[in-house]
């Protein structure tokens, strides 16, 4: 599992500007789709060869009136929580605040490891600026400027450093991983109960610690599977139901170490902000997607119209995503999903030959030549498959910088219908070649 870095502090001092930051790499590849959420909460990143999560809990929640003694929310606790590591920012142009106080000692009482961040220090010395915030109690201050990008890179090693280089054990798994998720009372634990039949066995009453997700081996029509439940075990027939709390890490942790996500959505109620932070995240992690629109019975024709084009319209950036209208209830739809999870993974982990890739290329040119690029025309000569789970196209060739990215999107649009990849992102990469 990649570890989970949640990043804490009061207001404005800097946690998007650090996170954006520490998240830079990765979010290249989904900034320019139309309809993702801007303002992120969660997302990937790498130093050397740890990667690792990163969390944001600014804005996680409204921000509370009386702010002081609620400096930390519900939310932001849980995360601190269930983090490998908390960094705690504050501002050094600033100084210590009574707020940043009463967080220091809300974390000072916590069972975690804090790093404590001096931001905005770009043109001060160091050991001056983080002289005053020992006061805090949280050990040695880090001085950093997020805008800068002053030191941001030794941060992430510094925060990592107790963590193992991450190895790729994806693909050593027997069965098809399925991570189930969504917001709370979507219809999850229903879900996958119905995927289970009678034959749950509840043996615990405490699923482990809060954050992590329960694997379920399952077998369906002669097929093995392994579902990844985030939304924690219920206690079926008993009055008395374990209330769930919404834990974006196990989330994140469960996406990632899933082949095939099946986000499930409440066909009752609108796409939430939640919603689409939870797809946001999909796409970043390259995961294939099925969407799940749960709760569609006893809706009638006119009302389920009404939904399918709200749908259509806030989740176009999931283009590549199978969506079905379920009833986890009435278990309804439920073979055709699990039928669309099985194509998904095949598309996910399929592995494509470079004679192949390289006549599929030559035939994409052979229709629609790339653009030129000033003088000269970008040359593709050759393709091959450099990694699945989403499937990666290295294409190979010269002036492939000048390629626009409309280019790359139609190749991609021309993969994914040749080879019959739906579900599942695709990544393309141009090697330039000397
Ligand atoms: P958040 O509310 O903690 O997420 O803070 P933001 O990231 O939104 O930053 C608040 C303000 O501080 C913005 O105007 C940023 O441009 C600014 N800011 C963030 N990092 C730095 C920094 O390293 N140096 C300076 N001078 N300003 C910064
Ligand atoms: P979770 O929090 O995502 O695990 O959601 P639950 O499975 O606990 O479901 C939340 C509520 O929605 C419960 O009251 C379920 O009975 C109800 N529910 C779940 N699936 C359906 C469905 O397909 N149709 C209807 N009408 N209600 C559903």
């Amino acid at each position: 599992m990649k570890p989970t870095l949640v990043l804490v502090g009061r207001p404005n001092v800097g946690k998007s500007t650090l996170f954006n930051r520490l998240t830079r790499s990765r979010d290249a590849l989904v900034a320019d789709i139309p309809g993702l959420t801007r303002d992120r909460h969660y997302g990937h990143g790498r130093v050397g060869d740890k990667p690792y999560l990163v969390m944001d809990t600014g804005g996680l929640e409204p921000v509370v009136k009386d702010g002081i003694m609620h400096a930390m929310a519900l939310q932001s606790l849980q995360a601190i929580d269930e983090a490998d590591k908390v960094l705690f920012i504050v501002d050094g142009r600033q100084g210590v605040t009574a707020q940043d106080k009463i967080i220091a000692e809300q974390l000072r009482r916590k069972d975690q490891k804090i790093l404590l961040i001096v931001n905005k220090t770009e043109g001060m010395s160091a050991a001056v600026v983080t002289a005053e915030f020992y006061e805090l109690g949280l050990g040695e201050p880090y001085a950093v400027s997020a805008l800068h990008g002053d030191h941001v890179n030794e941060l992430a090693a510094l925060a990592l450093a107790e963590f193992p280089e991450f190895e790729e054990a994806q693909n050593e798994h027997r069965y098809p991983k399925i991570a189930i998720v969504g917001r709370p009372n979507v219809g999850k634990s229903t879900l996958i109960n119905a995927l289970l039949g009678e034959e749950r066995v509840i043996a615990f009453d405490q699923p482990g610690t809060t954050r992590d997700s329960i694997y379920i081996d399952f077998e369906q029509n002669n097929k093995h599977y392994t579902l990844i439940d985030t939304a924690g075990l219920r206690r079926r027939g008993k009055v008395k139901e374990t209330v769930e709390k919404f834990s974006a890490i196990k989330t994140l942790q469960a996406v990632e170490d899933a082949n095939v996500v099946v986000l499930v959505l409440d066909a009752r109620s609108e796409i939430s902000e939640q919603d689409a932070h939870i797809a946001d995240f999909i796409l970043q992690s390259g995961r294939a997607l099925v969407v799940a629109v749960n709760k569609w019975d006893g809706l009638d024709g006119y009302q389920r119209e009404v939904i399918k084009r709200e749908l259509s319209r806030k989740l176009s950036f999931l283009g590549f995503a199978k969506l079905h209208y379920i009833s986890a209830l009435e278990g309804t739809g439920l073979q055709k999903l699990v039928l669309s999870v099985d194509q998904t993974y095949v598309a996910a982990m399929t592995d494509l030959s470079t004679p192949r890739l390289t006549r599929a290329l030559h035939t994409a040119v052979e229709k629609h030549a790339p653009p030129r690029g000033g003088m000269s025309r970008p040359k593709l000569r050759y393709a091959h498959q450099g990694g699945s789970n989403p499937p990666l196209i290295v294409i190979h060739g010269s002036m492939l910088d000048h390629v626009p990215e409309t280019y790359r999107r139609y190749l991609e649009n021309f993969f994914r219908e040749a080879f019959d990849l739906a579900g599942t992102p695709l990544r393309i990469e141009f090697k330039v070649g000397h």
